[in-house]
């Protein structure tokens, strides 16, 4: 069973084995859906920690 999160910037469940992108920050690691949604939590990461 593949372990499921949540994508910070769109809020979409995705299983983490079929993230396309990863980002640590602040010591914790986040997965995104799409390539897309990584640049918009590269660029604004505070934003997307305080949904999280
Ligand atoms: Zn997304």
């Amino acid at each position: 069973m593949a372990e499921r999160v949540k994508d910070p910037v769109c809020g979409m469940e995705i299983e983490k084995d079929s993230a396309k992108g990863s980002a640590e920050h602040m010591g914790k690691t986040f997965y995104f859906c799409s390539p897309g949604c990584k640049e918009k939590f590269d660029s604004e990461p505070m934003k997307y920690m305080e949904k999280a």
